[in-house]
Order: C-alpha cells, then structure tokens, then sequence
C-alpha cells in the first residue's frame, strides 16, 4: 500500500464513549458474540441512555420547570430502551400502533406516552383515548375525527400542533388561522377533548429558533386559557443537537473536502453536522435561558405555570449503541481497496437520504498483526446493488482486513441502525445485543 494515499485522506475518528472502549478492550467478546450471532449485529448499551435522558430531566429541575422527556421512539426500535424510559418516569413518543403497543409492553404508562405523526388512523387514536396517551392533533378534520373517537372510547389528551411561521412548506401542523378554529371547536367539544396544550417540531439543531417558537408558543396557551381552555403545556418537539466529532477533525474535512475521497468520485449534497455546540441536555439549558422582552423562556414557564416537554431521539441515543459487521473479504483495486461487509448498507440509514455516515469505521482484526501496514478502503455490502455501500469515503484501516474480522460502526443507535433496515437477499435482520456491565465483567442479551 501507497503510504501518501492514507496519509493523504481525512481521518474522521469517532468520539468513543467510556463503556465502549472498555467493551472493545475485552478483546474475546465481540467475537464470542459474533460466533453466536453469524452475522452482522448492533450493539445496544441502554445505560448511556438513562444517562442522557437523566441529563434532559436534571435540566428540568435545575431550572424548576414542570415537564416531561418523551423518547422519540422512531430513531430506534430497541425494547431496552423503553424499560429506561419507565424506570426513570419518563414518556415515550409514537406515531403508530405498534410502537404504542411495544411501550406499554415494557412498562411505559399511558398517560406518560405521546402520539405523534400526520393524520393518526382511527385505529391509533382509539388505542391513545383508551390508555389516556397525550396526542398531538396536526389538522381541524383529524380533531373532528379525534373527537368523535373520544365520544365512546373517553375523553382524549390533546395537543394542538402549529405549522412553524418560519417552516411554512412544512406538511406537518397548523396554520394560525386553523389553530384559532380549533380553539373554538376545543371550547364546543370539552366534553371530549381535553386540550392540554400546544407542539411543535422543528428541523434544523438550532437553539434560538426553538427558544423564539416556545416563547411565541404561550401566548397560545393564554389565549386558550381566556377560552377556559386548560392549555397547561407546551411541547418543543425533537432535534437536539448531538456531538459525533471533533470540532478540529470536522473543520478540516469540510474545509478540504474533495470528490476524490469518495469511491468513484460519489457526490454528496448534505451531511448531517457531526460536530455542533451546545449538544443535548445543554442545548435545552440554553433553549431555557434564551430571553424575550427580559424574561428568559424558563421564567416564562414558571410563572405561567405551564409544563415543557420535549421529544428527544437522537440525543437520548447518543453514544448509546454500535454496529458491528463482520468482514467478507478485501480486493485492492486501484490506489484503494473494496471490503466487502457481510451485511447491507441499509443498517447505516444515513446512506440512503443521498449522505453518507463519516465517522470513521474501525476495523477489529481477528489476528492483530505487528508488521501491518495501513490500507486505504471503501466498503460495501453483501448485496448484488452497486450502491449498496455501507461507507464511499475511502477511509483508513489499521491494516488490510481479511475474512473473519469484524468492521466496528461508531455511535450508530440514533438513526442508523434499523430505520432503513431490510430482509433484502432474504438476509435476515441483524439482531441487537443488549450489553451491560455486572460484577466487573461484561454481559450479553438479545433485545425483546
Ligand atoms: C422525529 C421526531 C422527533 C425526534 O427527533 P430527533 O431529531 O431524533 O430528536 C420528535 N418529535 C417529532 C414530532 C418527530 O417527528
């Protein structure tokens, strides 16, 4: 290998978290697990999870404002994380049965689930009504439709979700001249509809939008409130920022970039900002302590004494899972080499929305080998689709990978793992280990 290409390339290490580190020190067990598996698997380490959602409650309290952390369910279909979310009183977000089902399954109460998503099915808000879920209404027929469910399946919980003035494309929420109906038809239908107040959602990981929207957010919860409407919360949706990088790292290679890191010269228009200030729990801090008119967003919520909650994915996932695809074989083709992953690039979900996911693969040579050289290497999948490729960026390995390695995936729980996923090649889904520590040794489980 050509020593001036690898050094010639972006290296884009992962943040690596505590737990993992410790688990990969343990040389044995991602192979025991490999040997037990066959096949590529996701790691799982549900107490980093707890640990971010801890934070995003900690905030809450710190700040004394009334609220609840719902874990936007879809960015992972793990059960483990649904036990967490009971055990620390937290909520769970959704957007069909099945995922309402699955968190009542592990425990999540009803009332501490919120249902989120376009147009629900009738189906969907009968089950809500039934187990007293908190649902997010997105237009004036779904809250005629909500009504007349509630009409024999009990009274609903509902939120009125706002089409953001600054996101007017959006196909999610309702305009401002809707929101004013469905007040009015809220005061009519008291009866069976409960409004607990307002949401939003935005895209975007920027701190003085959600802070402006929240603040605008309780004038509708006043205006509610002259109505004799309860209007006791606000709902900030998801989107917290999430950290993957290094700011150093991530500068160089936006600065640097060119198509000739890529296999084949692949183009990209986007990538998601893998290194962002402030992340998580501080990014609602800050979204707390934003001001207007001299008040900050928290002092708002006191005084008004209505409760902010928020759907985090993403950010309750960080550093809380990775994917590890065992190697098929290597060919050197020009001045970089093919690894062939056996398993599909849909298990990195990022590549399929036309970006690709950066943070470096490390490759776990079975036989670590002292006289190795680095490789220069794209990687693709076991598929037969030339774009089945798990990583276009010609990255560095430690040295060339052979059969029965294994390509470990950072930090791929938000997201990646299974949102694209598929039985293609009638290859069957790669399962979730769940990995915790117990008397100072490592322990290992299938997710249920
Ligand atoms: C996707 C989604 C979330 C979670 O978003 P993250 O970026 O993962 O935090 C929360 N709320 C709604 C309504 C969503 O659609």
């Amino acid at each position: 290998m050509d020593l001036t290409v690898t050094a010639a390339l972006p290296a884009l290490p992962a943040i690596e978290p505590g737990w993992q580190r410790a688990l990969r020190a343990d040389r044995g067990l991602l192979f025991d697990i490999h040997h037990a598996i066959g096949g590529p698997f996701h790691v799982v380490h549900p107490p980093r999870f707890a640990a971010n959602l801890r934070a995003f409650q900690d905030v809450l309290t710190r700040h004394e404002v009334r609220g609840q952390v719902y874990y936007g369910k879809k960015a992972n279909k793990a059960g483990c994380w649904l036990a967490v979310a009971a055990d620390l009183d937290a909520g769970v977000d959704v957007a069909s049965e099945p995922e309402l089902v699955h968190a009542l399954a592990h425990g999540v109460r009803g009332r501490d689930i919120g249902v989120t998503g376009a147009a629900k099915t009738d189906a969907l808000l009968r089950l809500a009504a039934r187990h007293g879920c908190l649902v997010a209404i997105d237009a004036l027929d779904e809250l005629e439709r909500a009504a007349e469910i509630a009409r024999t399946a009990g009274r609903l919980r509902i939120l009125l979700r706002r089409l953001p003035p600054g996101a007017p494309h959006s196909r999610f929420g309702s305009s401002d001249a809707d929101l004013e109906r469905a007040l009015d038809r809220c005061v009519e239908l008291r009866e069976h509809l409960e409004l607990t107040g307002f949401s939003f959602h935005l895209d975007g990981y920027a701190v003085a939008p959600r802070a402006a929207l929240a603040h605008d957010t309780i004038e509708w919860c006043t205006r509610a409130r002259v109505r004799g409407l309860p209007a006791t919360a606000i709902s900030i949706g998801g989107g917290f920022a999430c950290r993957y990088l290094r700011d150093e790292d991530w500068a160089a290679f936006t600065r640097d970039r060119r198509d000739d890191w890529f296999h084949a010269g692949r183009q990209f228009e986007k990538f998601y900002p893998y290194a962002q200030d402030p992340t998580g729990a501080a990014m609602l801090d800050a979204v707390l302590t934003e001001q207007f008119r001299g008040r900050t967003l928290a002092e708002r919520l006191r005084t008004a004494d209505i409760a902010l909650l928020l759907e985090p994915g993403r950010a309750l996932l960080i550093d809380a899972g990775f994917t590890v695809f065992p190697v098929l074989g290597f060919k050197q083709n020009a001045d970089y080499g093919i690894t062939t992953a056996h398993g599909l690039s849909m298990s990195v979900s990022e590549q399929w929305k036309g970006s690709e996911f950066l943070p470096d693969p490390v490759l776990i040579p079975r036989i670590a080998d002292p006289e190795a050289r680095p490789v220069a290497s794209c990687v693709g999948g076991a598929s037969c689709m030339e774009y089945d490729v798990l990583t276009w960026r010609k990255v560095v390995l430690s040295q060339r990978p052979r059969p029965g390695d294994l390509l470990l995936y950072p930090n791929t729980a938000g997201y990646q793992m299974d949102k694209n996923e598929s039985g293609f090649h009638q290859l069957p889904l790669p399962p979730k280990i769940v990995v915790t520590g117990a008397e100072a040794r490592w322990q290992w489980r299938l997710d249920r």
